[in-house]
């Protein structure tokens, strides 16, 4: 096994300096937050942290007796020069308002290899875990991902009613390392936390607040998208379900903008956490669909717009002087579906260009920091291929197509959405289906809340748009 011990007590993690750190850059995004939207200058009192679940996970740990044998893989750099004058990375982390509470570290990208196979994961709040790798990849771009699983001593396999437990999906790491830096999102039993490459070669560590996430679509472009779906009988014809047990495998180009380029300080590490972390969750329910990147990133330099609309409009028309030339490339890299990363929102994360899309429409853009984290890059392809939302009364064509929120459990599934019944359920890594469960509680039913059975049924036809 490999093990290199490295004894330090959780309570040693957070001596005086960090404590000290931690109030300087709360202090920072709130003075950039309040500088750059007055009228929000009185923050409301923040929810008062998840103690209670935090500390079953530490005591899960500390009784499985490996709480201390793995290396770190980040440790406290005590760098109070970046709080003082932040780098132009660790300013962004800190104006983002999902980001509740943020740390330097120092991370070894070493650890990020096929030989590691656990590692230590002090994070805030004193919490110390360990991670089991159980899948490790080189990408296409030359990344490496390491896939851990958390021992959170969480249930595992099939119950009576022979429903698979996903209670693991909620406790794993996904870490991508380019070069000397990580990006990784790490989920403790509905908790996120990520660890973000900053400046000068250090790592901001995250907790984040999934409540400010913004919704995926607000009520506007969610009309837009229904409008975009077919009619009911032209659906009907297509829609025949398939008892195929082969993957399909659906290919997404990723197109950039100028204003997601100069937002994410590393577009290919981002994209291949976004792709890892969207077929995890495809995975999850046995959606039978994967996603491969379709060639490149592709980078466009012409003016944009934050209106969602605009932009699928400007997208799929390939004669106004837009993007004409996004579907030749498609063509090239016979890339299924485009993902295109647009200038952010205030009110959306991102929108698809209908539900259920033609071959010709199969496009949908998204916020680059919605990139990771709230699963909208597969949400919104998901809307593609043809889910709906939970709250979207629409039974046409198939009554079972929704997304669904176990709120006894405060959980919502990936086509779930925030501005639905529940919006303090956080989002699991699957879409809904009644034979896997949450804390022992079905993830969909049958009869209204089976997305699975929607991406099962028409990701063939998606998959062979090009
Ligand atoms: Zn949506």
């Amino acid at each position: 096994m490999h093990r290199t011990t490295k004894k330090s007590d959780a309570t040693d993690f957070f001596p005086a300096e960090i404590v000290y750190l931690r109030w300087a850059v709360s202090a920072l995004g709130e003075w950039i937050r309040a500088w750059q939207t007055p009228q929000h200058a009185n923050i409301k009192e923040k929810k008062p942290m998840k103690i209670a679940r935090l500390a079953f996970c530490l005591n899960a740990a500390l009784a499985a007796g490996t709480a201390f044998a793995a290396d770190d893989l980040f440790t406290p750099s005590g760098n109070r020069e970046q709080f003082i004058a932040p780098g132009e990375m660790l300013a962004k982390v800190a104006q983002d308002p999902s980001n509740e509470r943020i740390e330097l570290v120092r991370a070894n990208a070493n650890l990020i290899s096929a030989k590691t196979r656990d590692l230590r994961l002090s994070l805030p709040g004193g919490l110390s875990i360990n991670a089991l790798q159980s899948r490790f990849e080189t990408m296409a771009s030359g990344n490496e991902v390491w896939i851990g699983e958390l021992d959170a001593g969480v249930a595992k396999g099939l119950d009576t009613q022979g429903r698979q437990a996903l209670d693991a999906n909620e406790n794993t790491i996904i870490a991508v390392r380019s070069g000397d830096t990580i990006l990784a999102n790490i989920r403790v039993n509905g908790a996120l936390y990520r660890l973000v490459p900053v400046d000068k070669g250090q790592h901001a560590l995250i907790e984040v607040d999934q409540s400010k996430f913004l919704p995926d679509e607000d009520a506007a472009a969610y009309a837009e998208m229904v409008r975009h779906a077919p009619p009911p009988r032209a659906m009907d014809r297509n829609w025949v379900e398939s008892n195929a047990k082969a993957i399909s495998t659906i290919r997404v180009m990723v197109a950039f903008g100028p204003a997601a380029a100069s937002a994410i300080g590393n577009d290919q590490q981002t994209v291949d956490l976004a792709f890892t972390e969207s077929n995890n969750a495809l995975a999850a329910t046995n959606t039978d669909i994967r996603f491969q990147q379709a060639g490149s990133i592709q980078y466009y330099t012409q003016s944009e717009t934050n209106n969602y609309t605009t932009m699928l409009s400007r997208l799929t028309n390939g004669s106004d002087g837009f993007y004409d030339a996004i579907a030749g490339q498609r063509n090239t890299n016979t890339a299924d579906i485009v993902a295109y990363v647009a200038p952010a929102s205030s009110t959306l994360c991102g929108q698809a260009a209908g539900i259920a899309t033609s071959n010709a429409s199969a496009y949908y853009v998204m916020s680059p920091s919605c990139m990771t984290g709230n699963y909208t890059f597969v949400h919104e392809a998901g809307h593609v291929i043809g889910t709906r939302h939970d709250n979207d009364p629409t039974t046409t064509p198939y009554a079972y197509g929704h997304g669904y929120v176990i709120t006894s459990v405060s959980r919502r599934t990936v086509m779930a959405v925030n501005n639905g019944p529940c919006p303090s359920c956080t989002r699991i890594g699957a879409f809904s289906s009644p034979n896997y469960t949450i804390s022992g509680v079905a993830i969909g039913t049958a009869n209204f809340n089976d997305n699975t059975r929607v991406l099962r049924t028409r990701g063939p036809t998606v998959a062979a748009f090009r």
